[in-house]
């Protein structure tokens, strides 16, 4: 299969995705779509990897516990062992998703527990030598979270790669994570709100990529329905656009992007 783009972050370990994931794949594979199906605790965790050993080559996976899981006792789940012996399997091309989501928990003891478990994921991936896929979520209104997963990145004196996943922080926040060496992933609502033009305009194009979180957020013209990889398409169109720039210059720079970042090697 010639691989045309990659979605970097999609749970097919997820349901309703998981049901139907023979389908789904067969129309990945035709259309060309790659896949990274992402860990949100130890199980799902275990899946990514089963699911990238079944598709080897162009399925790949990341392991790691969600923050908004850690808050909800999963903490204690974080079993580095078990989660170090998943993290070296070849097929995994990142630790996370892991970091800060003060919009869905916001307590100060949760803040304090998702602080805590985001160090071990970078200790971790520090010590396998792969990259970050961070989860962070600001307070409404706010760019808060990022600013300070920034700090934590910076006090754990972590110098791999980190990528911000369905970054919805303002094009001032975007530019400080650039500058911090990082990258941001956005998905289907660029297609459907006008609130990331500015950012995507801003963003310079080998700092972006692209995903969908399916089977969360479609993008137009499949909101409303259960979002699937292939539709990442859609989203990698309107960067084109809101870029002006041409749709197969950024297919392929958004491909090269995401090749660079994980180390693949397709
Ligand atoms: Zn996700």
């Amino acid at each position: 299969m010639e691989i045309k783009y990659i979605d970097i972050h999609s749970h097919l370990n997820l349901s309703p995705l998981s049901e139907n994931k023979e389908a789904i794949l067969a129309k990945m594979r035709e259309l060309g779509v790659a896949t990274i199906t992402v860990g949100t605790g130890l199980a799902t965790s275990r899946d990514a990897v089963k699911i990238a050993e079944e598709n080897t080559g162009w399925c790949f996976a990341t392991v790691g516990i969600h923050p908004c899981h850690a808050c909800g006792g999963e903490a204690e789940e974080y079993n580095g062992e078990e989660l170090e012996k998943l993290a070296v399997h070849p097929a995994v091309v990142a630790i996370g998703e892991t970091g800060l989501d003060y919009f869905h928990e916001d307590t100060p003891e949760s803040r304090s527990i998702q602080e805590d478990v985001f160090k071990k994921h970078i200790a971790l991936a520090a010590k396998v030598g792969k990259s970050l896929m961070l989860h962070v979520r600001a307070s409404k209104g706010s760019d808060d979270a990022y600013y300070d997963a920034l700090e934590v990145l910076n006090s754990c004196n972590y110098s791999g790669k980190a990528n911000f996943h369905f970054f919805s922080g303002s094009r001032e926040c975007m530019e400080k994570i650039v500058e911090a060496g990082y990258t941001v992933s956005v998905d289907g609502p660029i297609t459907f709100t006008n609130e990331y033009d500015e950012m995507i305009k801003a963003v310079p194009l080998d700092k972006i990529m692209i995903e969908t979180d399916a089977p969360f957020a479609a993008p137009k013209p499949y909101r409303g329905k259960p979002c699937e990889p292939w539709m990442v398409i859609e989203v990698a169109k309107r960067i084109a656009e809101l870029k002006g720039l041409d749709e197969e210059e950024v297919r392929t720079c958004l491909l090269e992007n995401a090749k660079a970042f994980f180390g693949l090697d397709f």
